[in-house]
């Protein structure tokens, strides 16, 4: 029987290899067919030299996210000093939740929290690490919540009055299901218009309330986007703090793509207003370069615990020999929980703030130099401009298509079109990029630039240019 630890030891050249430079992005099989290649099934163990083949073979077949082609999501590469913070992390395996089993990571989680919301301006507010965007949203939804009926803690929502949520019809669809989980429903949801740019309209949100208030509702939280998942909008967080005070309503602002301009002191002014906010999340593991899940949810009272401990005996007893409120896990939903802050702290450690901050001004620089490229090359159109985040939007209109009547007939070609292009894209393994519809908008692509790799304007230039070539390749005969 094999120990494992010979296997343990070829680990990182295993890695190193599978993703040499010359490693194309994706080897795309249908699931049908990848199911026929791989052997996976765990019936039977097999010999360490039997388990590098099929391992080199899984990892022949995952999409190498860290190229600089990968474009499909708002993550990518990661920042080499956080890859390293995140193997010795999953190394020495424990839990976040008590001092005892994580003495220096409870530190360095206590060190960024601190950090974190001195640049957002509210210094005086406490935070945690949670698994990301989405679950972050819970824990808004519950901090407002429970600020305006600490009774829902022991009674739950019976007796209380119907409360309300709003939020822009471009934001993160985690509204919905924290909605749906929570016990609100999604039709406790209501969705606020946006300008062409993907702002929430503030006069309608401030409508809305109105509205929902003559209905004898309560409104409990305004959820604001900074920067939206598609087109990277940043609502006007001044203009609706002033909206959720006149109001009374808890103010949230997601910030998991957009927050990470507050490392920039050149792009952080797009934030202004977020130091209005009750919460804040941010994901270090989006544009930053933090290895997955690194996500931070932030709240202006420090009554995150108050909110959300157990007071479980068995793990945060009160009689410990040591000081207890370094036990921070009863601040979290969680029992268990990854040392994610690690995985940030090594990184910032390492690059300071100064270093964090040009990295974002070289992302804001490249993704304004491919809106620049796109704008003035022929049969590329762009969604949405100017930009707020590292997101570049737009169609690929093919030769065949131009010149025409853009009629409806057009546009739902166009439909078609956008993920024809996506498809050969990703079979030729030149671009894995997003596509998405938006409101009145037929498919587009969405090419949304990360901290690492570092992406140059050649890069731009090969990606535009694989966009065009594939793009030229679509005949009406594909698109039955
Ligand atoms: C990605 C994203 C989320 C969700 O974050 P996860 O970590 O993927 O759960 C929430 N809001 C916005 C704006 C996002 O872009």
């Amino acid at each position: 029987m094999n120990n494992g630890h010979t296997f343990l030891n070829k680990v990182l050249s295993i890695i190193k290899e599978e993703t040499e430079d010359n490693v194309p992005l994706i080897q795309f099989k249908h699931p049908e067919d990848l199911e026929k290649i791989l052997d996976l099934s765990v019936l039977d163990g097999v010999p360490d030299d039997r388990l590098e083949t099929i391992v080199r073979q899984v990892l022949q077949y995952s999409v190498k996210t860290g190229k600089p082609t990968f474009r499909n999501q708002l993550y990518g590469g990661t920042d080499p000093y956080s890859l390293a913070g995140a193997v010795i992390a999953e190394a020495f395996n424990t839990s976040q939740y008590t001092f005892e089993v994580a003495p220096a990571f409870t530190l360095i989680e206590l060190e960024i929290i601190r950090h974190v919301l001195h640049l957002f301006g509210i210094p005086h507010g406490d935070g945690i690490f949670s698994p990301g965007g989405s679950v972050s949203m819970l824990y808004a939804i519950v901090q407002a919540r429970f600020q305006r009926f600490p009774q829902v803690k022991r009674e739950g929502m019976w007796g209380l009055p119907r409360m309300m949520i709003f939020t822009s019809e471009d934001s993160h669809y985690s509204v919905l299901k924290a909605a749906h989980w929570l016990g609100f429903g999604t039709e406790s949801v209501r969705m606020i218009k946006t300008n062409p740019q993907g702002q929430m309209l503030v006069e309608e949100l401030d409508k809305a309330i109105q509205e929902e208030v003559a209905l004898g509702r309560c409104p409990l939280m305004v959820n604001a986007t900074a920067g939206t998942t598609v087109l990277g909008a940043i609502d006007d967080l001044t203009a609706v703090s002033e909206v959720c005070k006149r109001h009374g309503v808890w103010m949230h602002v997601d910030g998991c793509w957009g927050g990470s301009l507050i490392l920039s002191e050149k792009y952080r002014h797009m934030l202004a207003g977020i130091e209005r906010a009750n919460s804040i999340s941010w994901n270090p593991h989006k544009m930053a370069g933090a290895v997955l899940q690194c996500s931070l949810f932030l709240v202006r009272r420090p009554a995150l615990h108050e909110a959300n401990c157990a007071a479980a005996t068995y793990l945060f007893q009160q009689d410990k020999f040591y000081t207890v409120r370094y036990d921070t896990g009863d601040k979290s939903v969680q029992c268990g929980r990854k040392t994610d802050a690690f995985k940030l702290w090594v990184m910032w450690k390492a690059r300071g703030d100064a270093g964090l901050g040009s990295l974002v001004d070289r992302t804001m620089h490249i993704a304004q130099h491919c809106l620049r490229a796109v704008s003035s090359r022929p049969g590329f159109r762009v969604v949405s401009q100017p930009l707020m985040c590292p997101n570049v939007c737009f169609w690929y209109i093919p030769a065949f298509m131009r010149g025409k009547e853009e009629d409806e007939k057009w546009w739902g070609l166009m439909h078609k079109i956008t993920p024809k292009i996506k498809e050969l894209l990703t079979l030729s393994a030149r671009l894995m990029v997003a596509y998405t519809p938006l409101r009145q908008h037929k498919n587009f692509f969405r090419l949304a630039f990360t901290c690492h790799p570092e992406v140059t304007t050649e890069h731009v230039a090969d990606m535009l240019e694989a966009i065009e070539e594939c793009g030229e390749m679509v005949t009406l005969d594909m698109l039955q």
